[in-house]
């Protein structure tokens, strides 16, 4: 199968059994998600669920947020991977939407990126989800389950997965394949054992047809 064949089979088995893909993070405007993208680093997103209410009530918007001290918002991120960081975090990227964006998120990467807590990651999730504009963010499922898959090839960064599969995928299709690609390695091509038996993509999964049949042949002849 050529790459171009992998991934057209892996974008007709999504679309037809995942025509639905968004994020398990739980928001109701560009703030509370982007709030809840800069929580969910090195966090799952039931965890960030799980704080985010009482935060979007204290702090309904950038305004409440940036004048937040760290010893007021801390306590609310405390159960939450890295909370100092994500606290101060926090807090400055309130305080430069209101000082520079007017209050609201803008809207390109590149401006994305000049907030604190904010890297490439990030500002891609925020675009595409908002704005289904055609970014690719890459963490660590997407690195993996394109990598597996043969989506990319000897991608050695995110920015390369990136880069990969941006070229491959249909531009209208890339904010929803980035779901695609999450959820799966979430749920089923998961790091330590993959679970290719319940998996649609084997026949076109470079890993599966290569190390994985091998282990399968190797088990029968015993
Ligand atoms: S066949 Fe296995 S390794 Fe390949 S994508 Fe599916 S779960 Fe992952």
């Amino acid at each position: 199968m050529t790459r171009k064949e992998r991934f057209q089979f892996c974008i007709n088995y999504f679309e037809e059994h995942f025509p639905i893909a968004e994020t398990e993070l739980e928001y109701k405007n560009p703030y509370q998600l982007l709030v809840a993208v800069i929580l969910s680093a090195q966090c799952t997103d039931k965890r960030v669920n799980l704080t985010t209410p009482a935060i979007f009530q204290k702090y309904p918007s950038a305004k409440e947020l940036s004048e937040a001290s760290f010893e007021e918002l801390f306590p609310y991120i405390k159960s939450i991977s890295y909370p100092n960081n994500k606290t101060k975090h926090l807090i400055g990227m309130a305080q430069m939407l209101i000082n520079n964006f007017g209050g609201e998120v803008p809207m390109t990467v590149e401006e994305l990126m000049k907030l604190p807590g904010v890297g490439r990651k990030t500002a891609n999730v925020i675009t595409s989800v908002v704005d289904k504009q055609p970014n690719m963010a890459v963490d660590t499922h997407v690195f993996r389950v394109a990598a597996r898959i043969g989506l990319t090839v000897n991608a050695k960064t995110p920015l390369a997965t990136e880069k990969q599969l941006i070229a491959f995928i249909p531009k209208e299709l890339i904010h929803k394949a980035h779901h695609w690609l999450i959820l799966h390695g979430r749920y089923i091509c998961v790091a330590r054992n993959p679970k290719c038996g319940e998996c649609g993509l084997k026949p076109a999964c470079k890993y599966y047809n290569t190390v994985i049949k091998k282990k399968i042949a190797e088990k029968t002849k015993l």
